[in-house]
């Protein structure tokens, strides 16, 4: 059996070597203490301070895809809108893990925000009265900073940020976590999962080349023993605003996400068509659902919604 653990860092030295948690890889990597301790199966010193940090929050929902760009981060901000507009007693929250591009700080329009540090650790922004968010983006000196550091360095600031944030009483914390194929992505999760989480939303588009990725992100849920809550396809079709033509921007070759969750037997939850206004507003930093609230996009979403309130209630009652 490997001696190196699921969520190694890129040089791990493997636990059974003398170099265990002292190597210059091990800093920062979430199983360093352990691995320096000598003892492989003492728990993560982390996991029960991200458990207490996460105590009071009733769902904790992530949100997965196989590869970057097909749209994680836009579906994590649009289910947060309309789950804080449709239940404005419901407390939501997004956290914003991605750590080599953490959009949410720019897609919900808190850009420059600075986060508050008291005594009882960091405190989220508040996009709206019952939607708040904190982002890795916000701890970045520059926004650029993540992107040169080694996976060590990523998986240290992933446990820090885990373990500080004050989020206090929330119906649903949305989980925005770095694309599935990275290994601060594996770390996030693993975090995440000792924490009993609700489940997972997996996003991807239509084409073969995301659905080969998020196949393995499925896999990966397996694996783990995380829940998919279902799978939602993004950037399905594409409405021409003036002719109303109907067009396929990324080609479903292989039967695209409805096929591949008959194929695995997991839920599929519904299509969301490519608009450019919701590019636009997501880039500006505008709430798409309150500003084109009969959009196709939004009922689309609505019905997503629906589902996804529907089974995490189920599996938690
Ligand atoms: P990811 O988080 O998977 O890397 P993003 O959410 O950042 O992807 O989306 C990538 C780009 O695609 C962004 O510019 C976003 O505005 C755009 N986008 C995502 N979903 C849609 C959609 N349904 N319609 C139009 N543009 C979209």
């Amino acid at each position: 059996m490997s001696s190196v653990p699921d969520n190694a860092p890129q040089h791990c030295p493997g636990t059974q070597s003398e170099e265990a948690g002292k190597a210059s890889a091990c800093a920062g990597c979430p199983n360093q203490n352990i691995c320096a301790s000598g003892d492989a199966s003492l728990p993560d010193p982390a996991i029960p301070l991200i458990q207490h940090r996460l105590a009071n929050v009733k769902h904790k929902i992530l949100i997965l895809s196989g590869k970057g760009g097909v749209g994680k981060s836009t579906v994590t901000s649009l289910v947060g809108h309309a789950l804080a507009s449709k239940y404005p007693d419901a407390n939501v929250g997004i956290l914003d893990t991605d750590i080599c591009g953490p959009s949410q700080p720019r897609v919900m329009g808190v850009r420059g925000e600075m986060v508050h540090n008291s005594g009882s650790g960091w405190s989220p922004v508040y996009v709206t009265d019952n939607l708040s968010l904190m982002s890795i983006g916000f701890l970045l000196g520059r926004p650029d900073d993540a992107v040169i550091w080694r996976g060590p360095k990523k998986n240290g600031m992933i446990k820090q940020f885990l373990t500080e944030v004050d989020w206090g009483e929330l119906d649903y914390l949305l989980i925005d976590t770095p694309p599935g194929t990275s290994d601060e992505h594996i770390s996030a999760v693993q975090y995440l999962r000792a924490t009993g989480l609700t489940g997972a939303l997996v996003v991807t588009t239509p084409q073969e080349v995301s659905l080969l990725d998020v196949r393995k992100e499925l896999q990966f849920c397996e694996k783990l023993n995380v829940p998919v809550i279902g799978v939602i396809e993004n950037m399905s079709l594409f409405v021409c605003p003036n002719c109303k033509t109907r067009s396929e921007i990324f080609p479903a070759t292989t039967g695209g996400a409805a096929q591949m969750c008959i194929d695995l037997s997991v839920p599929m939850l519904g299509s969301l068509p490519l608009d450019p206004i919701l590019a636009r507003c997501c880039d500006d930093g505008r709430d798409f659902l309150a500003e084109l609230p009969a959009s196709p996009a939004v009922t689309a979403l609505k019905d997503i919604v629906d589902k996804v309130v529907a089974t995490v209630e189920k599996t938690t009652s």
